[in-house]
């Protein structure tokens, strides 16, 4: 393990960075600075390669930009992406950054957000933030108990992955890239860490047209999932205007518990989350609906619940993402025992559903249910193997985030 090393680059905060902008940002920056409107397209088309494919860091590696232009787009902008505060390395590969904001203004310290990369045998996946903190208060989630909570801008949130193409070498023509013949590192985004996305539905959404634009970040809107809370009325324009796949934090089977849970319940209730899910735009065999449910010990564990979430779940094309509790300090829950999570498990896939376990990875930089350890790594390949049976393997499982 790497524990915390400071890996920090030079950033210069007094001109802006065009890294991470959306084509109207760039093309605003660009009409700044004074490029004609007649050129702006095709300039911005420029950048854009040289900033999303090729993972420029200065100005002067623009070759087929002019050097008049390139010596103005120097004197006006950076390519700064956010300081890199810490990053861990853990035993399987999994890596976590620790990123620092730039500051927003006088009250604002600059905030951190973290962002993960989980390596596996057939995709690399990213989890990143959409808020700093977040304004929900599920009652099992430590995100919920930071005061500071402000939206992240769309290009804070691209940069999250350009940082991570950074560290991993992960662009066209580089070495790292390369060895795997073209495919990218990171092939899945999963919005899973900080914040509630649909609360900051825009900027989100302009951030998922960067990643997926075929001269931006080239990822396969199939291989983008945002989990939600349960932001009802967000849902459909999720579909329409990104049309990831999604995933819901369900967590329990009845209103009174998910009230506790998930206190946006008593605004959305089950019933209410559900039909905006059976409407998704695209929902389909091919285009499930991931459903994610945290095992807490004595609280949403038995059987019966096992039972009623395959009813309830019941006409909806959908997979069931098992999550062990990770505990925090302070937290009032405890994981569920392994044989239940396993009986829990069972239940779900006798009834047709997928139902991997989000296996704990990175434990060693990431602290999860520490109980787990050895059994993990048995369920993992478990759940791997049911995988493949039902040939759901394409389908964008999220393992592994905590
Ligand atoms: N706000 C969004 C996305 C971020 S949370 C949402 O709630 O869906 C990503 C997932 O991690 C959610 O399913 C969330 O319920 C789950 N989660 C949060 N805290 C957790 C914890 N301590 N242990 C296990 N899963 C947790
Ligand atoms: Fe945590 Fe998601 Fe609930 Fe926010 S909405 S408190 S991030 S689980």
């Amino acid at each position: 393990m790497n524990q915390g090393t400071e890996v920090n680059t030079a950033t210069d905060l007094t001109k802006p960075s065009l890294a991470g902008l959306t084509r109207a940002q760039m093309g605003d920056a660009l009409t700044s600075m004074g490029v004609d409107a007649k050129s702006l397209k095709m300039r911005v088309g420029q950048l854009w390669h040289w900033i999303y494919v090729r993972g420029a860091i200065n100005f002067s590696d623009m070759t087929n930009v002019s050097k008049a232009l390139r010596e103005s787009l120097e004197h006006h902008f950076t390519l700064t992406r956010p300081t890199i505060s810490s990053e861990q390395i853990s035993k399987d590969g999994t890596r976590k950054w620790l990123l620092r904001l730039p500051s927003k203004g006088a009250y604002d310290k600059g905030a951190e957000i973290e962002v993960v990369y989980i390596p596996e045998s057939d995709r690399g996946t990213l989890c990143v933030s959409s808020q700093v903190g977040c304004t929900l208060t599920c009652t099992f989630c430590h995100t919920g108990t930071q005061k500071l909570v402000r939206n992240l801008e769309p290009s804070e949130i691209v940069a999250q992955v350009l940082v991570a193409r950074d560290a991993l070498g992960d662009y066209q023509g580089r070495p790292e890239t390369d060895k795997r013949e073209g495919a990218r590192l990171i092939s899945n985004i999963v919005f899973m860490g900080m914040g509630e996305p649909l609360y900051n539905f825009e900027n989100v959404r302009d951030a998922i047209h960067v990643m997926t634009d075929q001269e931006g970040l080239q990822l396969s809107r199939r291989k983008i999932t945002v989990s939600t809370s349960g932001v009802v009325p967000q849902i459909e324009a999720l579909g329409l205007e990104a049309n990831t796949m999604l995933a819901i934090s369900l967590h329990a089977t009845n209103d009174a518990l998910r009230d506790e849970l998930v206190p946006l319940n008593r605004k959305y209730n089950i019933k209410m989350l559900l039909d905006a899910c059976r409407n998704y735009p695209g929902l389909s065999n091919a285009r499930r609906i991931t459903f994610e449910y945290v095992m807490l010990k004595g609280v949403n564990d038995s059987l019966a619940e096992a039972r009623a979430l395959v009813r309830l779940l019941s006409g909806i094309p959908a997979k069931i993402n098992l999550i062990p509790f990770n505990p925090w300090p302070g937290s009032k829950y405890v994981c569920s025992e392994w044989d239940q999570i396993e009986a829990f498990s069972d239940y779900v896939f006798s009834a047709g559903y997928s139902s991997p376990v989000r296996t704990p990875r990175g434990r060693d930089i990431l602290a999860a249910c520490g109980q787990l350890k050895s059994e993990t790594e048995k369920m993992r390949a478990r759940a791997r193997l049911m995988l493949e049976d039902t040939a759901l393997l394409e389908q964008n499982s999220v393992n592994g985030l905590d």
